[in-house]
């Protein structure tokens, strides 16, 4: 059967990786099988393909994987939201808290226009934080996000319900 289970038995757990006590969610192998990487592209464009979206913006550096091959099938343009440092135009940023520190992430300052309805995208969802930096880039361009959108939810660190609280729709083919 061709779902989200397909899908999320796919999905390989890597203990203590990038460090001791995390369960990293690897979601290469959903991308290396030819079918379930149409299956789950599928998904996106099924529930994206009437909604009016304008522009899709991919966060750095899964978010562009997913993002543009999703832009391409709703026969529309791609937006990088990327890491500082990145981007060669004139940029904004926004600085978000990490477990140790900061990060943050910069789109181009003509990445959207006003009004326009931006879907965001990245490949998983754990705090929430990278994806409402992501949302308040575009919100500050005057963009619409129409939502926020991912493959996985890890609902135990309350990253979507955070978003959720924010303001902010969010759909995502597993939880
Ligand atoms: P958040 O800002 O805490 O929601 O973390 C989400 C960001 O970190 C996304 O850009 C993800 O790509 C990355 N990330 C965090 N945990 C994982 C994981 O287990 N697998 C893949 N990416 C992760």
């Amino acid at each position: 059967i061709l779902d989200s289970d397909y899908i999320k038995a796919q999905i390989r757990t890597v203990r203590d990786w990038p460090q001791p006590g995390v369960m990293f969610r690897d979601i290469t192998p959903l991308m290396q099988d030819p079918k379930t990487f149409r299956v789950l592209i599928d998904r996106f464009v099924h529930r994206y393909m009437d909604q009016n979206i304008d522009l899709v913006a991919g966060i750095d550096a899964r978010g562009f994987i997913l993002g543009s091959v999703l832009a391409y099938n709703l026969n529309r343009g791609f937006v990088p939201i990327r890491k500082k440092g990145k981007l060669p135009f004139d940029t904004i940023g926004e600085d978000y808290a990490l477990e140790y520190g900061t990060a943050t992430v910069e789109v181009h300052a003509d990445a959207a226009r006003a009004g326009q309805r931006v879907l965001l995208v990245d490949d998983l969802i754990a705090t929430g934080g990278t994806m409402l930096a992501g949302a308040r880039l575009l919100q500050r361009l005057g963009a619409e996000v129409v939502e926020a959108t991912a493959i996985v939810d890890l609902p135990d660190l309350g990253g979507s319900e955070r978003l959720r609280a924010g303001g902010l729709a969010v759909w995502t083919v597993c939880a």
